[in-house]
């Protein structure tokens, strides 16, 4: 594993030949890895002929085959014995297709570092207290909900005073529900804090809240708010993530520079996440593919495909080649970070894998 060790620490922006060799090394002994302990794995790379050990440049990186996203929730994936596994992430849809994602000691510790030097990279972590509104389950009641387990990452990278998570379990109705009321009295708590604010949420419930209850405060310049998977929500009365900006400047005080958008899949763990641009920067602890829906080519930069990504860091779960059902592109951005970001465009396809935030959503229509 010392190779990801070595990747882990280093600069997460910075794509110099000598950094992306640390990728590419770190990613060869990840998936020699799953190579020698997951036989699917095995047996899909046998079939297209592809062996970690022709991995000799960034370029070979591509040709990396691409282990179906479906497949992770049809089947129960691990490449360590389940003894070993001290973590097991469950991604939150609906309609009973779940995401598993089982991990190890070193895998778990792989991926809160990750996580940090990213926020960190970006200026999201800070040691001050703050007061936390999160649009989640209470992970001490939800431990291995994939959005529970990031929010308590999340509120780990600055001091914490008071955490309010605003989706609570109902023993009336024996399940989870959003206290809409809640998250309300808790916005005007916070607002007459001297402490300044993180609100930790879905856009779309952010902003009907916002709406309904015809909120306008001034949390401070001091407070943030990270979004994430709610774009797509509600199409009916979907807003732009410009417009959704400008929004919440106005109606809560808190800047456009600290309003960060994250995305992030169950299965690939890696955090995407917006710099103080709004762009989504994708980090040398991973690479991104964008491919033809047809035939799997490579797109090249600026074009919509099917999104494919690579990660290394995860030795439990045998997902460091992830082919996606999400539309995506590739795009740049002008902050002074190295390397490319993700546009999203969408989710391929009729059927809909629900993920948190429609979860979410019905929980508050259902009110
Ligand atoms: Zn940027």
């Amino acid at each position: 594993m010392k190779a990801t060790l070595n990747l882990l620490n280093s600069d997460p922006f910075n794509f110099s030949e000598e950094s992306k060799n640390l990728f590419l090394e770190s990613f060869k002994e990840n998936a020699l890895y799953h190579y020698q302990n997951h036989e699917f794995t095995r047996k899909l790379w046998d079939k297209f002929n592809f062996h970690p050990a022709h991995l000799l440049k960034e370029e070979d990186l591509a040709q990396v085959p691409g282990t179906m996203v479906h497949l992770f929730k049809e089947h129960e994936f691990c490449s360590v014995s389940r003894e070993r596994v001290v973590l097991i992430l469950t991604s939150s849809g609906t309609g009973g297709q779940k995401s598993q994602q089982f991990l190890d000691e070193i895998s778990l510790s792989n991926v809160k570092k990750l996580a940090y030097v990213i926020h960190e990279n970006l200026g999201l972590v800070d040691r001050r207290l703050y007061n936390y509104l999160c649009f989640t389950y209470d992970p001490n009641v939800a431990k291995d909900l994939g959005t529970a387990f990031t929010d308590e990452l999340l509120t780990n990278f600055t001091g914490k005073n008071e955490v309010y998570y605003a989706i609570q379990w109902n023993d009336e109705k024996n399940e989870f529900v959003l206290n809409e009321e809640g998250v309300v009295e808790a916005l005007k708590r916070f607002s007459l804090s001297s402490l300044p604010t993180r609100i930790l949420g879905f856009p779309a419930i952010l902003h009907d809240i916002i709406v309904k209850y015809n909120i306008k405060i001034n949390l401070s310049s001091e407070s943030w708010l990270q979004t994430g998977g709610g774009w797509k929500g509600s199409a009916d009365k979907e807003i732009s993530k410009k417009e959704f900006r400008a929004f919440i400047e106005e109606r809560l005080g808190i800047p456009q520079k600290n309003q960060r958008d994250l995305f992030g899949m169950v299965e690939h763990g890696i955090p995407y996440v917006d710099c103080e641009k709004g762009n989504l920067h994708i980090p040398n602890f991973s690479r991104v593919f964008i491919r033809s829906p047809f035939d799997l080519s490579l797109k090249p930069l600026g074009e919509r495909g099917l999104i494919h990504f690579l990660c290394s860091y995860n030795f439990s779960y045998p997902a460091p080649s992830l082919l996606t059902t999400d539309y995506g592109r590739l795009g740049t951005c002008d902050c002074g970070r190295g390397g490319n970001i993700l546009i999203l465009e969408g989710r391929a396809g009729v059927s809909k894998h629900k993920g948190c935030a429609m979860k979410a959503l019905e929980l508050m229509e259902k009110k």
